[in-house]
């Protein structure tokens, strides 16, 4: 079986509306992009038009919704988006905005489903990520509970119990599959108790909400003339909030995920668990360590800059790690009493992990060497200091002959530090 490919989008795609919390009109497009990217928000009303991953390190307020933030810059309610994004199985996407919150649209992700569907996905020359739950795993925030557990596929379920008429309890369970999503999830809404909507505005929430964007609830029942979409629809909508939320895995997940009275806070909990299990794992099993390191890389002390590689795919993809402690030798000049990793060492480091990668791909590597021809691309985001863990992403773009392309990315603690696009060639020593 081939592996599955990364995708984007066919073509770009716009929707307009108002943000549910925010209240602010604002203009969404959904923008294909590279392999390797992600998914992303732009905010192009901003200076400069900063970008903010969707990554779980990026959350910076799970009241009512989801809002990462980069840098100071924020965007707000990003989890609907994320979930048609998820579940259509978008890897790579840049979303921008002119506001702080994407157009709620109806309340649940049918606008989004829509957008993606009318332009298309297609794959991309690069393997899928995955993250596989390998053991079991439990986690526990406030009254949300979850049990996450391997599966070859991935499936949430969900149990809801609010003490309405209309709900009462509600269990949910599907498959994350395009047809399913489309048809059973996208269109399940968001729902808010009238009786709340006076607490949740003075806390500056709900201020672009109306019957027109979620299910309002009285006490007894719907407001004024609401229609169900389903009888479960509230379960349904937990549903899509947990695929959003855990969107920020920044991987398709392999998973059966049991979620009881899921949250925000809870969901956003779990997806930190899961990517905790997931890079014990991989520390736990180095592909190479330093020994094999040595004998691939023809790099000594102090140029040795990779660590330890923890994931492989032949002539695809490396993960390689580089621990950076106060005793590296260029601390002492840059700068003395402020330690910052120089930024050509980064990308050097970034080179020497690609150059592991093509030692593979060869006959007699002790015989070859790798020479970079060229650089494109450079961007450093962050300054690395002593202490960090830079964790460097490669993956081929391109192999012809003895010349490689690659395109790398450094990150420590999720947020990206370095990036690039390395051109290298094998030669004989
Ligand atoms: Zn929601």
């Amino acid at each position: 079986m081939t592996h599955p490919r990364q995708q984007t989008l066919s073509a770009a795609r716009e929707l307009e509306g108002t943000g549910l919390h925010t209240g602010a009109p604002a203009r969404l497009r959904l923008v294909p992009a590279d392999v390797q990217t992600g998914i992303r928000f732009r905010r192009i009303d901003l200076e400069g038009s900063p970008e903010i991953a969707a990554t779980v390190a990026n959350v910076v307020d799970t009241d009512r919704g989801t809002t990462i933030g980069e840098n100071g810059h924020k965007v707000h309610t990003i989890e609907h988006i994320l979930s048609a994004l998820v579940a259509a199985g978008v890897d790579n996407v840049v979303v921008e905005l002119d506001g702080p919150e994407p157009p709620a649209g109806d309340g649940s992700a049918r606008l989004f489903t829509e957008m993606i569907e009318s332009a298309g996905v297609v794959e991309q020359d690069a393997p899928a990520k995955y993250i596989e739950v390998a053991e079991s795993l439990s986690v526990t925030e406030r009254d949300s509970s979850y049990t996450v557990s391997p599966a070859s596929g991935y499936e949430v379920s969900v149990s809801i119990r609010f003490d309405h008429p209309l709900i009462g309890r509600q269990f949910a369970s599907y498959e994350v599959d395009r047809g399913v999503y489309a048809r059973e999830i996208a269109s399940a809404r968001t729902f808010g108790f009238l009786s709340e909507v006076e607490a949740l505005r003075s806390r500056g929430l709900g201020q672009g909400g109306s019957p027109r964007n979620a299910i309002l609830l009285t006490d007894t029942g719907l407001y004024e003339d609401t229609e169900l979409r389903f009888p479960d629809e509230f379960a349904r909508h937990k549903v899509l909030d947990v695929i959003g939320d855990l969107g920020l895995l920044g991987a398709r997940l392999k998973a059966n995920v049991v979620a009881l009275r899921p949250s925000h806070r809870g969901n956003v909990a779990l997806a930190r668990e899961i990517l905790s299990q997931h890079e014990k794992r991989a520390l736990a099993r180095p592909i190479l360590d330093i020994q094999q390191i040595l004998q691939y890389l023809p790099h000594r002390y102090p140029f040795l800059l990779v660590d330890r590689v923890v994931e492989y795919e032949e002539r695809k993809r490396i993960i390689g790690l580089k621990n950076v402690t106060m005793n590296e030798p260029f601390f002492q000049g840059h700068f003395p009493g402020q330690p910052i990793m120089p930024g050509v060492l980064i990308v050097e480091a970034m080179g020497q992990v690609g150059g592991l990668l093509l030692m593979d791909s060869i006959e007699n590597p002790e015989e070859k060497i790798v020479y970079f021809m060229a650089l494109d691309n450079v961007k450093w985001r962050r300054p690395v200091t002593p202490g960090d863990q830079i964790r460097f992403e490669v993956e081929v773009l391109q192999i012809r002959g003895r010349t490689a392309r690659m395109k790398g990315v450094g990150t420590v603690d999720g947020h990206v530090v370095a990036e690039a696009e390395m051109m290298a060639r094998v030669v004989d020593k």
